[in-house]
């Protein structure tokens, strides 16, 4: 049974007529309940992939990546003009290098927003964050927004623990989903940008179509890790070449599966559960706690191959790419890494690589 998954346009317009505004985001963590509690409808941008980097590329180094320089042409030549709000988490130092860009380049175009995440596991990083937050949420309400009650960020809060509950069970129960690759993420990653109450509909749609015995979904297992997958493209050679993806630990879906928070407290909730996700590198996770959460992630969904699908100059995920293939090694885990620009197709060696790889292990 087909699915219904509204695209992007589809649920800002949706959002509009419902008198809701558009916070375009930009990855990776973003407090996305404080947003909808303001009324917004948090809609993150990943590039967009396949576009002329022309206007961006004149004000960044030519080593800075492609997400940053899609992002950047994307602003300059209006692609947001039309959003109300643009949040820039400080993921790593080349978004945070946009973020300074931008407050220089869009005076009058959109209100910018900075957010800054601590880096490591410091037991004080949950207060931090949480006063944080709340110097973030004057930031918005200095732009015209109305700051919501405690009690409607709490009720923000809880549909979207809801909605990141849904996403983990479709993980759990991917390899029992009939969904090829390309559509199984066409489901998940429509949390980047549907409210969280519109996903937990479209995740529950998913998750009542799991298959019959006969009818699960066939392929050699693979664990896919790095930033995002895009060009699509690459799902569908992983389908051709007979891959099935059923675990995932890229930044913009695996790593932001956040649990549920336990302060009463709607700040230090925000705070907590953004901090409890899967290990991470833009969150300065220790190495060994990345290689732990990898091979652990590998064991319980029978992955037989991680494939780390990076994006070109992403300092963050290059740096724990070493230690992390040998950690894969020792566990006889097998591995590929292919490095994309987000503003060209899928390399054809990329898909003869991907192909090689799997025949060995099918
Ligand atoms: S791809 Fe890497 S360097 Fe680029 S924005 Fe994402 S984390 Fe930062």
């Amino acid at each position: 049974m087909p699915i219904e998954i509204p695209d992007r346009h589809a649920a800002i317009e949706r959002a509009r007529q419902s008198g809701r505004k558009i916070a375009a985001v930009l990855p990776i963590h973003h407090p996305r309940a404080l947003l909808e509690a303001f009324g917004f409808l948090p809609v993150e941008v990943w590039g967009p992939p396949g576009r002329d980097l022309t206007s961006g590329d004149a004000h960044l180094q030519v080593y800075t990546c492609s997400i940053v320089r899609s992002s950047l042409a994307f602003l300059l030549d209006g692609g947001l003009d039309s959003c109300d709000l643009l949040v820039v988490p400080h993921g790593c130092d080349s978004l945070q290098g946009l973020g300074s860009l931008l407050i220089d380049l869009l005076p009058h175009r959109l209100p910018v927003v900075p957010f800054y995440l601590p880096r490591g596991e410091a037991a004080s990083a949950v207060d931090f964050l949480a006063a944080e937050l709340r110097e973030m949420a004057q930031r918005i309400a200095a732009t015209g927004a109305k700051m919501p009650n405690d009690d409607a960020l709490m009720a923000a809060i809880e549909a979207n623990e809801d909605a990141d509950e849904r996403l983990e069970r479709l993980w759990t129960a991917r390899a029992s989903l009939p969904f090829d690759n390309r559509t199984f993420y066409r489901v998940v990653r429509s949390r980047e940008y549907l409210a969280a109450a519109d996903f937990s509909l479209v995740a529950d749609a998913a998750l009542a179509a799991l298959a019959a015995k006969d009818d699960l979904p066939a392929g050699v297992p693979v664990l896919l890790s790095g930033v995002v997958p895009e060009p699509m493209a690459l799902l569908d050679t992983l389908t051709s070449a007979g891959a099935l993806v059923v675990a995932d630990d890229t930044l913009c879906c695996g790593r932001r599966i956040y649990p549920r928070g336990h302060s009463p407290q709607p700040w230090r909730r925000l705070a907590e559960r953004l901090l409890a996700g899967p290990a991470d590198s833009t969150r300065g996770s220790t190495i060994d706690s990345r290689a732990d959460h990898l091979t652990a992630l590998a064991e319980r969904s029978g992955a037989r191959v991680v494939l780390f699908h990076l994006v070109k100059f992403c300092e963050p995920e290059l740096f724990y790419l070493p230690r992390l293939r040998a950690a894969l090694e020792q566990r006889g885990l097998r591995h590929l890494t292919l490095e994309v620009d987000l503003s060209e197709g899928m390399a054809h060696q990329a898909v003869t690589r991907v192909e090689a790889l799997l025949e060995t292990v099918s």
